[in-house]
């Protein structure tokens, strides 16, 4: 039987809700049910395409300013990349003067890290493991280990990804090729920009063996049952994630009060 391929977002989508990928499922054939993605997914996609485009020129050696940066992000703004509608909480105008101060103040402080080399921008990787591919594609990564571009509203919401995800243990993993000792040496670093403060946070985070072993040798295999067993797909019992920002099928669901 072919292996299924497993990334960070299923892994965790199916510990934290399985129903979020079984309405994944339903809606992917039932484009009537596309709902709306929430304004913070957006504003993070086009925070992280903006500063993308800054280390393209620290990549490539050609000069990128921070003008061709915010002008980037005007000019895309009105762009839906996968055509889904945004559900906007203020008006449209008013994120992107959100996002172009903070997308300046992420590259003040950049200015002043030229250590910060770039080797590969959105580099996707894909390892065999004895259930199940797994797979992810790197925001970034450079002399020194890996880096992930965030957005969040507040320092703590920010704390809670960088302590809770489980993307610096996948991700080290990908960049070992699957070597638990050498992953847990590859340094991983969230760039943290938060909308409510402005203020830019670096998060340094070493996956334990330990976690990666928990990874390698409960999660994916669990991961990879579920998916070819097509379930059971357990939804949260705590509807913790219930909400546009967190989940993919909030409009189809709506904390389990739709029934697909
Ligand atoms: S709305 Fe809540 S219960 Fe429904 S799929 Fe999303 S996280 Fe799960």
């Amino acid at each position: 039987m072919d292996k299924p391929v497993l990334r960070q977002s299923l892994i965790t989508s199916l510990l934290n809700c399985g129903e979020q990928v079984r309405l994944g499922k339903v809606v992917a054939s039932r484009p009537d049910l596309i709902g709306h993605k929430s304004e913070a997914l957006f504003y993070g996609t086009k925070f992280h395409r903006a500063v993308e485009s800054y280390f393209q020129g620290r990549l490539y050696g050609y000069s990128v300013s921070h003008d061709d940066v915010l002008d980037g992000l005007r000019q895309s703004w009105h762009i839906l990349e996968d055509g889904v509608p945004v559900r906007w909480q203020g008006s449209p105008e008013s994120v992107l003067a959100s996002a172009e101060k903070l997308v300046k103040r992420y590259l003040d402080w950049v200015d002043f890290q030229p250590q910060i080399i770039p080797l590969a921008i959105e580099k996707t990787i894909r390892i065999e493991t004895e259930y199940a591919w797994l797979e992810g594609t790197l925001d970034m990564t450079t002399k020194d280990g890996i880096l992930d571009w965030k957005t969040a509203s507040t320092y703590e919401s920010a704390r809670d990804v960088a302590d809770h995800s489980i993307q610096s243990w996948v991700y080290t993993l990908l960049e070992s090729g699957g070597d638990i000792k050498l992953a847990s040496e590859i340094p991983f670093v969230y760039h943290t920009a938060i909308k409510q403060t402005y203020q830019i946070y670096p998060f340094l985070k070493y996956a334990r063996k330990e976690d990666l072993e928990i990874l390698v040798n409960r999660m994916i295999p669990a991961a990879a049952r579920l998916i070819r067993e097509d379930g059971p797909y357990t939804p949260n019992p705590l509807f913790r994630f219930c909400s546009s920002n967190f989940c993919s099928v909030w409009d189809a669901c709506r904390g389990g009060k739709i029934k697909l």
